[in-house]
């Protein structure tokens, strides 16, 4: 499992844990839309297996978007005198918004990693 993880931000692919999902030298420092291989340049394993396979990826990403706004939230609320201050609101926003790049690469390697045993 936790090599699972190790692979899924790595950027590798799900079937031999090799070839590379996204063309970026790492998901974390990468901008702009996303550049993927079609499929893994070692075990050719086909990283999208239908046109609009990615759509259900939003779903993923939607999910990650809630869970950093949470967790931003209770990480900076100490920080705030109210625990219900509307000035954490921005704060919030800004982290998702920095993250958004980071949420398209990684649910989309999610969604792939799902589907991993479907042939
Ligand atoms: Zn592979």
């Amino acid at each position: 499992m936790l090599k699972l993880l190790k692979q899924l931000l790595g950027n590798k692919c799900p079937k031999c844990g090799e070839g590379k999902v996204f063309k970026d030298k790492s998901i974390f420092l990468s901008i702009g839309a996303p550049k993927m291989n079609t499929e893994c340049s070692v075990c050719d394993y086909k990283f999208m297996k239908e046109p609009g396979f990615f759509i259900g990826a939003m779903y993923v990403s939607y999910g990650l978007g809630v869970a950093e706004g949470l967790i931003t939230y209770f990480i900076a609320s100490p920080f705030f005198e109210k625990s219900l201050d509307l000035r954490i609101i921005p704060v919030i926003v800004l982290v998702m918004l920095l993250l958004t790049f980071l949420n398209i690469r990684l649910s989309r390697l999610i969604w792939i990693y799902m589907f991993r045993s479907i042939k």
